[in-house]
Protein backbone atom coordinates (compact mmCIF):
# COMPACT_ATOMS: atom_id res chain seq x y z
CA UNK A 1 0.00 0.00 0.00
CA UNK A 2 1.21 3.65 -1.09
CA UNK A 3 1.70 5.79 2.13
CA UNK A 4 0.96 9.34 0.85
CA UNK A 5 3.98 11.77 1.33
CA UNK A 6 3.58 15.25 2.32
CA UNK A 7 6.00 16.83 -0.81
CA UNK A 8 6.55 20.90 -1.22
CA UNK A 9 6.21 21.58 -4.80
CA UNK A 10 9.76 21.30 -6.49
CA UNK A 11 9.22 25.31 -7.33
CA UNK A 12 9.49 26.17 -3.38
CA UNK A 13 12.97 24.98 -3.35
CA UNK A 14 14.52 24.71 -6.32
CA UNK A 15 14.45 27.47 -9.55
CA UNK A 16 12.91 25.51 -11.70
CA UNK A 17 12.11 28.03 -14.08
CA UNK A 18 14.41 27.25 -16.44
CA UNK A 19 13.26 24.65 -19.10
CA UNK A 20 14.69 22.01 -18.61
CA UNK A 21 15.57 22.28 -15.12
CA UNK A 22 19.47 20.51 -15.43
CA UNK A 23 21.79 20.40 -12.30
CA UNK A 24 25.35 20.21 -13.25
CA UNK A 25 29.01 19.69 -12.34
CA UNK A 26 31.27 17.32 -11.84
CA UNK A 27 31.36 13.92 -10.96
CA UNK A 28 34.16 14.63 -8.24
CA UNK A 29 35.59 17.69 -6.78
CA UNK A 30 38.67 16.83 -7.84
CA UNK A 31 40.57 20.60 -7.36
CA UNK A 32 39.66 23.76 -6.14
CA UNK A 33 40.41 25.38 -10.43
CA UNK A 34 38.60 22.01 -11.68
CA UNK A 35 35.70 22.96 -9.89
CA UNK A 36 35.99 26.63 -9.93
CA UNK A 37 36.25 26.70 -13.65
CA UNK A 38 33.78 23.87 -14.33
CA UNK A 39 31.33 25.65 -12.27
CA UNK A 40 32.58 29.07 -13.73
CA UNK A 41 31.48 28.20 -17.16
CA UNK A 42 28.45 25.90 -16.38
CA UNK A 43 27.45 29.62 -14.82
CA UNK A 44 28.38 31.48 -17.99
CA UNK A 45 25.60 28.85 -20.03
CA UNK A 46 22.67 29.49 -17.56
CA UNK A 47 23.35 26.76 -14.97
CA UNK A 48 22.89 27.53 -11.42
CA UNK A 49 22.76 24.85 -9.61
CA UNK A 50 25.68 22.61 -9.31
CA UNK A 51 26.31 19.08 -7.67
CA UNK A 52 29.97 17.60 -7.01
CA UNK A 53 31.02 14.18 -4.99
CA UNK A 54 32.64 15.16 -1.99
CA UNK A 55 32.73 11.78 -0.75
CA UNK A 56 33.18 9.53 -3.93
CA UNK A 57 31.69 5.82 -2.58
CA UNK A 58 33.68 4.19 -5.24
CA UNK A 59 33.28 0.07 -5.73
CA UNK A 60 36.82 -0.64 -4.90
CA UNK A 61 39.37 1.02 -2.89
CA UNK A 62 42.81 2.47 -3.57
CA UNK A 63 40.79 4.47 -6.05
CA UNK A 64 40.05 8.09 -5.73
CA UNK A 65 37.99 8.64 -2.62
CA UNK A 66 36.66 12.09 -2.59
CA UNK A 67 38.62 15.24 -0.64
CA UNK A 68 35.86 15.54 1.47
CA UNK A 69 35.95 18.88 4.05
CA UNK A 70 38.38 20.23 2.15
CA UNK A 71 35.85 20.03 -0.72
CA UNK A 72 33.47 21.85 1.06
CA UNK A 73 35.56 24.66 1.57
CA UNK A 74 35.83 24.98 -1.97
CA UNK A 75 32.29 24.74 -2.23
CA UNK A 76 31.62 27.31 0.33
CA UNK A 77 34.32 30.09 -1.59
CA UNK A 78 32.63 28.87 -5.35
CA UNK A 79 28.81 29.76 -3.92
CA UNK A 80 29.67 32.91 -2.50
CA UNK A 81 32.12 34.24 -5.97
CA UNK A 82 29.81 32.94 -8.72
CA UNK A 83 26.38 33.12 -7.24
CA UNK A 84 25.55 29.85 -8.08
CA UNK A 85 23.53 26.41 -5.69
CA UNK A 86 25.10 23.38 -4.77
CA UNK A 87 23.90 20.07 -3.93
CA UNK A 88 26.65 17.12 -2.75
CA UNK A 89 26.11 13.31 -1.69
CA UNK A 90 25.79 12.92 1.62
CA UNK A 91 25.78 8.59 3.33
CA UNK A 92 26.15 9.33 7.15
CA UNK A 93 25.53 11.59 10.08
CA UNK A 94 29.29 13.15 9.91
CA UNK A 95 28.47 13.89 6.04
CA UNK A 96 25.27 15.58 6.58
CA UNK A 97 26.74 17.55 9.87
CA UNK A 98 29.71 18.63 7.71
CA UNK A 99 27.64 19.64 4.46
CA UNK A 100 24.93 21.56 6.17
CA UNK A 101 28.25 23.56 8.14
CA UNK A 102 29.24 24.63 4.84
CA UNK A 103 25.77 25.32 3.76
CA UNK A 104 25.31 23.17 1.11
CA UNK A 105 21.78 23.98 -0.83
CA UNK A 106 20.53 20.69 -1.49
CA UNK A 107 21.77 17.29 -0.66
CA UNK A 108 21.26 13.76 -2.35
CA UNK A 109 21.40 10.57 -0.93
CA UNK A 110 23.41 7.97 -3.37
CA UNK A 111 22.16 4.77 -4.99
CA UNK A 112 24.62 2.71 -2.54
CA UNK A 113 23.07 3.94 0.35
CA UNK A 114 19.28 3.90 -0.76
CA UNK A 115 19.32 0.06 -0.22
CA UNK A 116 20.25 0.04 3.14
CA UNK A 117 17.57 1.28 5.23
CA UNK A 118 20.10 1.32 8.73
CA UNK A 119 21.91 3.83 6.54
CA UNK A 120 18.37 5.74 5.13
CA UNK A 121 17.49 5.89 8.93
CA UNK A 122 20.35 6.95 10.51
CA UNK A 123 20.12 9.76 7.82
CA UNK A 124 16.70 10.18 8.23
CA UNK A 125 17.50 10.95 12.27
CA UNK A 126 20.46 13.24 11.34
CA UNK A 127 18.01 15.17 9.07
CA UNK A 128 15.55 16.16 11.86
CA UNK A 129 14.43 19.44 12.35
CA UNK A 130 16.52 20.52 9.59
CA UNK A 131 15.04 22.09 6.04
CA UNK A 132 17.23 21.58 4.13
CA UNK A 133 15.68 20.05 0.30
CA UNK A 134 16.59 16.01 -0.16
CA UNK A 135 16.96 14.26 -3.28
CA UNK A 136 17.11 10.13 -3.15
CA UNK A 137 18.77 8.23 -5.75
CA UNK A 138 17.39 5.00 -6.98
CA UNK A 139 18.76 1.78 -5.33
CA UNK A 140 21.31 0.00 -7.30
CA UNK A 141 19.20 -2.96 -7.32
CA UNK A 142 15.73 -2.82 -9.60
CA UNK A 143 13.38 -2.34 -6.29
CA UNK A 144 10.77 0.05 -6.41
CA UNK A 145 9.65 -0.62 -2.65
CA UNK A 146 13.49 -0.14 -1.38
CA UNK A 147 13.01 3.34 -3.43
CA UNK A 148 9.98 4.07 -1.55
CA UNK A 149 10.83 3.32 2.09
CA UNK A 150 13.85 5.63 1.83
CA UNK A 151 11.55 8.53 0.95
CA UNK A 152 9.08 7.32 3.08
CA UNK A 153 11.66 7.18 5.72
CA UNK A 154 13.14 10.74 5.27
CA UNK A 155 9.90 11.97 4.84
CA UNK A 156 8.77 10.72 8.22
CA UNK A 157 11.69 12.83 9.91
CA UNK A 158 9.92 16.36 8.81
CA UNK A 159 11.64 16.57 5.49
CA UNK A 160 9.05 17.57 2.72
CA UNK A 161 11.44 19.22 0.29
CA UNK A 162 12.22 15.82 -1.29
CA UNK A 163 12.68 14.49 -5.09
CA UNK A 164 13.64 11.39 -6.35
CA UNK A 165 16.99 10.98 -8.44
CA UNK A 166 16.62 8.11 -11.27
CA UNK A 167 19.99 6.92 -11.91
CA UNK A 168 19.79 3.02 -13.84
CA UNK A 169 20.03 -0.04 -12.25
CA UNK A 170 22.77 -2.88 -11.94
CA UNK A 171 21.57 -5.65 -14.22
CA UNK A 172 23.50 -8.56 -15.07
CA UNK A 173 23.96 -9.68 -18.57
CA UNK A 174 24.89 -7.32 -21.67
CA UNK A 175 23.25 -4.04 -21.89
CA UNK A 176 24.08 -0.45 -23.99
CA UNK A 177 23.41 1.14 -20.70
CA UNK A 178 25.78 0.99 -18.14
CA UNK A 179 23.24 0.95 -15.32
CA UNK A 180 19.62 -0.30 -16.81
CA UNK A 181 16.99 2.65 -16.70
CA UNK A 182 14.27 0.25 -16.71
CA UNK A 183 11.94 3.14 -17.00
CA UNK A 184 9.12 1.28 -16.43
CA UNK A 185 10.26 1.60 -12.13
CA UNK A 186 10.07 5.42 -12.36
CA UNK A 187 7.02 5.79 -13.67
CA UNK A 188 5.30 3.22 -11.26
CA UNK A 189 7.43 5.56 -8.80
CA UNK A 190 5.70 8.66 -10.40
CA UNK A 191 2.33 6.59 -10.27
CA UNK A 192 2.54 5.78 -6.71
CA UNK A 193 3.49 9.61 -5.54
CA UNK A 194 2.40 11.82 -8.24
CA UNK A 195 3.58 15.16 -6.79
CA UNK A 196 6.71 13.48 -6.08
CA UNK A 197 9.55 15.60 -8.37
CA UNK A 198 11.66 13.03 -10.20
CA UNK A 199 15.01 14.12 -11.63
CA UNK A 200 16.63 12.00 -14.27
CA UNK A 201 20.35 11.49 -14.32
CA UNK A 202 21.58 10.13 -17.76
CA UNK A 203 25.17 10.67 -17.11
CA UNK A 204 25.02 7.19 -14.55
CA UNK A 205 22.44 5.33 -16.89
CA UNK A 206 24.09 5.62 -20.24
CA UNK A 207 28.07 5.61 -18.54
CA UNK A 208 29.13 7.49 -21.12
CA UNK A 209 29.01 10.39 -23.91
CA UNK A 210 27.06 9.45 -26.62
CA UNK A 211 23.73 8.43 -25.46
CA UNK A 212 23.33 11.06 -23.08
CA UNK A 213 21.50 13.41 -25.24
CA UNK A 214 18.82 10.72 -26.32
CA UNK A 215 18.25 9.33 -22.74
CA UNK A 216 17.61 12.83 -21.11
CA UNK A 217 15.32 13.94 -24.19
CA UNK A 218 13.27 10.51 -23.06
CA UNK A 219 13.26 11.29 -19.73
CA UNK A 220 11.95 15.34 -20.69
CA UNK A 221 9.11 13.52 -23.20
CA UNK A 222 7.86 11.30 -20.19
CA UNK A 223 7.50 14.34 -17.98
CA UNK A 224 10.53 14.12 -15.69
CA UNK A 225 11.39 17.26 -13.53
CA UNK A 226 14.83 17.57 -14.53
CA UNK A 227 18.18 16.38 -15.18
CA UNK A 228 21.38 15.83 -13.61
CA UNK A 229 23.84 15.54 -15.90
CA UNK A 230 28.14 15.39 -14.52
CA UNK A 231 30.66 17.92 -16.41
CA UNK A 232 33.92 18.30 -16.42
CA UNK A 233 36.53 21.13 -17.82
CA UNK A 234 38.51 18.38 -19.16
CA UNK A 235 36.40 14.79 -19.17
CA UNK A 236 39.08 12.55 -20.29
CA UNK A 237 41.26 13.26 -17.09
CA UNK A 238 38.65 13.17 -14.95
CA UNK A 239 39.52 11.40 -11.84
CA UNK A 240 36.13 9.09 -11.42
CA UNK A 241 33.43 8.48 -14.44
CA UNK A 242 35.33 10.11 -17.09
CA UNK A 243 33.50 8.08 -19.45
CA UNK A 244 30.75 9.62 -18.99
CA UNK A 245 31.19 13.29 -18.28
CA UNK A 246 30.61 16.06 -21.04
CA UNK A 247 32.16 19.99 -21.18
CA UNK A 248 29.99 22.64 -19.64
CA UNK A 249 30.09 23.82 -23.87
CA UNK A 250 28.40 20.06 -25.04
CA UNK A 251 26.30 20.37 -22.12
CA UNK A 252 24.73 23.98 -23.40
CA UNK A 253 24.77 22.56 -26.72
CA UNK A 254 22.43 20.02 -25.73
CA UNK A 255 20.45 22.44 -23.21
CA UNK A 256 19.48 24.40 -26.26
CA UNK A 257 18.22 20.65 -28.40
CA UNK A 258 16.27 19.39 -26.06
CA UNK A 259 12.94 19.83 -26.00
CA UNK A 260 10.64 20.12 -23.13
CA UNK A 261 7.04 18.97 -23.69
CA UNK A 262 4.22 21.00 -22.22
CA UNK A 263 2.47 19.89 -19.12
CA UNK A 264 -0.42 18.85 -21.26
CA UNK A 265 1.75 16.82 -23.63
CA UNK A 266 3.84 15.28 -20.16
CA UNK A 267 0.75 14.12 -18.72
CA UNK A 268 0.03 12.49 -22.02
CA UNK A 269 3.38 10.53 -22.48
CA UNK A 270 2.77 9.47 -18.92
CA UNK A 271 -0.96 8.22 -19.72
CA UNK A 272 0.38 6.58 -22.86
CA UNK A 273 3.33 4.67 -21.07
CA UNK A 274 0.60 4.16 -18.03
CA UNK A 275 -1.89 2.13 -20.62
CA UNK A 276 0.93 0.48 -22.32
CA UNK A 277 1.41 -1.28 -19.09
CA UNK A 278 -2.06 -1.62 -18.51
CA UNK A 279 -2.88 -2.93 -21.33
CA UNK A 280 -0.51 -5.44 -20.82
CA UNK A 281 -2.01 -6.56 -17.05
CA UNK A 282 -5.11 -7.22 -19.19
CA UNK A 283 -3.38 -9.70 -21.25
CA UNK A 284 -1.76 -11.05 -17.97
CA UNK A 285 -4.93 -11.40 -16.04
CA UNK A 286 -6.94 -13.10 -18.86
CA UNK A 287 -3.82 -15.77 -19.18
CA UNK A 288 -4.50 -16.29 -15.36
CA UNK A 289 -8.81 -16.70 -16.13
CA UNK A 290 -7.84 -19.31 -18.74
CA UNK A 291 -5.50 -21.08 -16.49
CA UNK A 292 -7.55 -20.95 -13.22
CA UNK A 293 -10.36 -22.24 -15.41
CA UNK A 294 -8.33 -25.22 -16.61
CA UNK A 295 -7.62 -25.85 -12.94
CA UNK A 296 -11.18 -25.64 -11.89
CA UNK A 297 -11.17 -28.85 -15.02
CA UNK A 298 -8.55 -31.00 -13.35
CA UNK A 299 -10.12 -30.11 -10.00
CA UNK A 300 -13.48 -31.34 -11.39
CA UNK A 301 -12.33 -34.41 -12.53
CA UNK A 302 -10.84 -35.26 -9.21
CA UNK A 303 -13.80 -34.48 -7.35
CA UNK A 304 -15.60 -37.19 -9.77
CA UNK A 305 -12.56 -39.49 -8.89
CA UNK A 306 -13.31 -39.12 -5.35
CA UNK A 307 -16.80 -39.13 -5.57
CA UNK A 308 -16.28 -42.74 -7.21
CA UNK A 309 -13.29 -43.91 -4.93
CA UNK A 310 -15.08 -42.61 -1.75
CA UNK A 311 -12.33 -40.51 -0.78
CA UNK A 312 -12.67 -37.46 1.33
CA UNK A 313 -11.53 -34.15 -0.26
CA UNK A 314 -9.94 -32.56 1.85
CA UNK A 315 -6.53 -34.70 2.53
CA UNK A 316 -4.30 -32.99 4.54
CA UNK A 317 -1.16 -34.42 3.10
CA UNK A 318 -1.92 -32.98 -0.44
CA UNK A 319 -2.83 -29.77 1.23
CA UNK A 320 0.36 -28.96 3.44
CA UNK A 321 2.65 -30.20 -0.06
CA UNK A 322 0.79 -27.78 -2.25
CA UNK A 323 1.90 -25.49 0.32
CA UNK A 324 5.55 -26.32 0.53
CA UNK A 325 6.01 -26.83 -2.96
CA UNK A 326 4.26 -23.88 -4.50
CA UNK A 327 6.17 -21.46 -1.94
CA UNK A 328 9.25 -22.84 -2.59
CA UNK A 329 8.34 -22.21 -7.05
CA UNK A 330 7.45 -18.82 -5.95
CA UNK A 331 10.49 -17.92 -3.87
CA UNK A 332 12.47 -19.22 -6.79
CA UNK A 333 10.68 -16.59 -9.22
CA UNK A 334 11.08 -13.76 -6.65
CA UNK A 335 7.73 -13.71 -5.36
CA UNK A 336 6.43 -12.45 -1.31
CA UNK A 337 6.12 -15.88 0.57
CA UNK A 338 2.90 -14.24 2.35
CA UNK A 339 1.49 -13.41 -0.49
CA UNK A 340 1.93 -16.68 -2.07
CA UNK A 341 0.70 -18.44 1.11
CA UNK A 342 -2.44 -16.32 1.10
CA UNK A 343 -3.07 -16.83 -3.25
CA UNK A 344 -2.92 -20.58 -2.47
CA UNK A 345 -5.10 -20.76 0.69
CA UNK A 346 -7.68 -19.39 -1.70
CA UNK A 347 -7.23 -21.34 -4.55
CA UNK A 348 -7.12 -24.53 -2.44
CA UNK A 349 -10.10 -23.64 -0.53
CA UNK A 350 -11.68 -22.76 -4.04
CA UNK A 351 -11.13 -26.42 -5.20
CA UNK A 352 -12.40 -28.30 -1.88
CA UNK A 353 -15.62 -26.05 -2.43
CA UNK A 354 -15.71 -27.28 -6.16
CA UNK A 355 -15.03 -31.07 -5.11
CA UNK A 356 -17.64 -30.86 -2.18
CA UNK A 357 -20.29 -29.69 -4.39
CA UNK A 358 -19.32 -32.22 -7.14
CA UNK A 359 -19.61 -35.25 -4.24
CA UNK A 360 -22.77 -33.61 -3.33
CA UNK A 361 -24.10 -33.88 -6.61
CA UNK A 362 -24.22 -30.34 -7.10
CA UNK A 363 -23.28 -28.07 -10.46
CA UNK A 364 -19.34 -26.38 -9.51
CA UNK A 365 -18.91 -23.12 -8.95
CA UNK A 366 -16.18 -21.73 -7.94
CA UNK A 367 -16.15 -18.89 -6.05
CA UNK A 368 -12.79 -16.84 -4.96
C1 LIG B 1 27.47 10.21 -8.46
O1 LIG B 1 26.45 10.89 -8.62
O2 LIG B 1 28.59 10.56 -8.83
C2 LIG B 1 27.30 8.88 -7.86
C3 LIG B 1 28.25 8.27 -7.19
O3 LIG B 1 26.10 8.40 -8.09
P1 LIG B 1 25.37 7.00 -7.80
O4 LIG B 1 25.04 7.01 -6.35
O5 LIG B 1 24.18 7.12 -8.69
O6 LIG B 1 26.31 5.90 -8.22
MN1 LIG C 1 29.70 9.89 -10.98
Amino acid sequence: MTKKLNIDPINTWINNEKDPLIISGPCSAETYDQLFETCKQLKSHGINLMRAGVWKPRTRPGTFEGNGEEALKWISDIKKELDVQFTVEVANTNHIELALKYGIDILWIGARTTVNPFSVQEIADSLKGTDTPILIKNPINPDLSLWMGALERINKAGINKLGAIHRGFSMTGKSKYRYVPMWKIAIDLKSNLPNLPVICDPSHICGNRDMIFETSQKALDLGYDGLIIESHIDPDNAWSDAKQQITPKTLSKMKKDLKVKSTKEKEKSYQHLLNEIRENIDDVDKEIIDIISKRIGLVEKIGEFKKEQDLTTFQVDRWNEIFKSRIDWAIEKGLEKDFIEDLYKVIHLGSINVQNKIINKKKANFKI
